[in-house]
């Protein structure tokens, strides 16, 4: 193929969609503004030297279940997955946790009374976990390619997470699938909802949530690396102020989200397109502590030590309020938090002896608000004396990350809300394509939207190929 491709940004989707195109035989070159690839998959001396912390990603199940990552010789440029013996711990108040084993059989057993429940929602997917995640890692399709799994999931997928945890009659099994549903960032009795706490569940059991070795800047490298074999360039501290200035690239893929694809490249595209994508709605964002600790976190339950992440937040009627209160621009005393221990899995992270914790939670797009009482206030509720082990701790406000991360818009991580209309029309209905015609969209505000798992960017190169004459 003649012809030469730009894709404008480093992270995950950009160099998904580099990959991409350099496998079809294009001269690639990806442009990044920071002086690190890799966007909100970085790992970086956030506090004291030597502790590594994950800047924004830090846990992978959708990387380790992406249908295109599995497809990369990754293993060979240095990244191996590291799983903690359960996939998430969900402490209570009584001192116990309740657990996400990576095992299906092994949390039926756990959720006691909710087991069987629990085993027949997540089982018809974790089973077909080679056939169901191309079908969600995806633009929904008019025709699914397995109609009668899509049907199943769309049954369920659609309901709030409310109404689904219904099916449960623990407070204990309650309380574990609220958590699950708060990634969505959405309100735990809006339609969507539980669709999150399945597509969180499912690849726990199905491929488990990993941690890289060495944190995400080793998925990162990896794609990188692979990259350069394919012949492509990651070029760093190369900020694109206009579209207009590359005009020597046939093709270009921008792993952007609308507000700056409208800023940079507003007068490519037609007024009606632009109209779309300034109509594009950002989600709530988040607020995040980043820790260097002198000894593990000294959880009540001793069960928090077997799992990478822990979710914070008590009983499915706190979480729910907490995350509705979100919603509608409030901050909370309690707030949901979802905390990550990566160095008792991996002693990369951290000086021997020493350990790293990541923490964070929601609030509304943009806030200002300082929620460090509050955030460490919800781990000493569970890990009493947690304070007296911090060595030193770096602060980041929505603002904050945006700063390292200009697609982090208000501290969203998701690349924009994703209730249903935004899960349908993503971030407009021609999904991936502009009105440009060599102009295409690739970032987390495409489908199938937030998460490291290269498939917007996958989508959109593939899509960008099949339209393109050849040069
Ligand atoms: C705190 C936090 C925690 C998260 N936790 C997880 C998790 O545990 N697991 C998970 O799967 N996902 C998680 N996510 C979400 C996930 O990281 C994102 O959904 C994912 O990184 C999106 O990838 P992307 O390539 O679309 O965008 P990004 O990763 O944001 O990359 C965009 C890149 O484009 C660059 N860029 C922007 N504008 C320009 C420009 N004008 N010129 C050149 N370059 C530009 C940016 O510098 C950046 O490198 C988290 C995110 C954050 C912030």
């Amino acid at each position: 193929m003649s012809g030469k491709a730009c894709v404008i940004g480093a992270g995950p989707n950009g160099l998904a969609a580099a990959i991409v195109l350099a496998q079809a035989g294009l001269p690639v070159d990806v442009l990044e503004a920071e002086s690190v690839p890799g966007g909100a998959a970085r790992t970086l001396e956030l506090t004291l030297p030597g502790f590594r912390h994950d800047f924004g990603s830090a846990v992978y199940p959708l990387g380790a279940g992406s249908p295109f990552f599995s497809s990369l010789p990754l293993a060979g440029h240095g990244l191996e997955w590291i799983h903690s013996p359960a996939a998430l711990a969900h402490p209570l108040d009584d001192g116990t946790a309740v657990m996400l084993e990576r095992d299906l059989g092994e949390t039926r057993d756990s959720l006691g009374i909710d087991g069987p429940a629990w085993d027949k929602l997540m089982r018809p997917f974790v089973e077909r976990w080679v056939e169901f995640a191309p079908e969600i890692f995806r633009p929904l399709p008019f025709i699914p390619r397995h109609p009668w799994l899509m049907a199943r999931f769309g049954m369920v997928a659609l309901q709030s997470a409310g109404a689904v945890a219904r099916r449960f009659r623990s407070p204990c099994t309650r309380a574990l699938f609220a958590g699950l549903a708060a990634h969505s960032f959405l309100s735990l009795d809006e339609p969507l909802s539980a669709a999150f706490a399945i597509l969180m569940a499912v690849p726990a059991h199905a491929v488990g949530w990993p941690i890289p070795r060495g944190g995400a800047q080793s998925l990162t490298n990896a794609l990188c690396a692979f990259l350069s074999t394919l012949g492509g360039k990651v070029i760093t501290s190369s900020p694109v102020h206009s579209l207009a200035a590359l005009s020597n690239y046939d093709l270009l893929l921008c792993d952007l989200t609308p507000r700056q694809l409208i800023k940079i490249g507003g007068q490519r595209f037609s007024e009606s397109y632009r109209r779309r994508l300034g109509r594009y709605r950002y989600g709530a964002g988040v607020f995040k502590v980043d820790y260097a600790l002198h000894a593990p976190i000294p959880w009540n339950a001793p069960d928090c030590l077997r799992a990478a992440t822990v979710h914070l937040g008590g009983s499915f009627e706190e979480i729910a309020a907490s995350e509705k209160a979100v919603r509608l621009g409030q901050h909370v005393d309690r707030p949901f938090v979802l905390l990550v221990q990566p160095s008792l899995f991996d002693s990369s992270r951290a000086p021997a002896g020493k350990h790293t914790a990541w923490a964070y939670c929601h609030v509304p797009n943009g806030s200002k608000v300082d929620m460090l009482e509050k955030l460490e206030g919800q781990i000493e509720r569970f890990a009493p004396g947690f304070r007296d082990r911090i060595l030193a701790r770096r602060v980041f406000s929505p603002a904050d990350l945006e700063s390292m991360d200009s697609n982090l818009v208000g501290g969203d991580i998701g690349g924009g809300t994703m209730d249903l209309r935004q899960f349908l029309f993503r971030p407009t209905r021609r999904h991936y394509a502009t009105s440009a015609r060599d102009i295409y969209i690739c970032s987390a505000s495409t489908p199938p939207g937030g998460g490291v798992h290269g498939m917007c960017g996958y989508h959109a190169a593939k899509l960008a190929l099949s339209r393109w004459d050849g040069g």
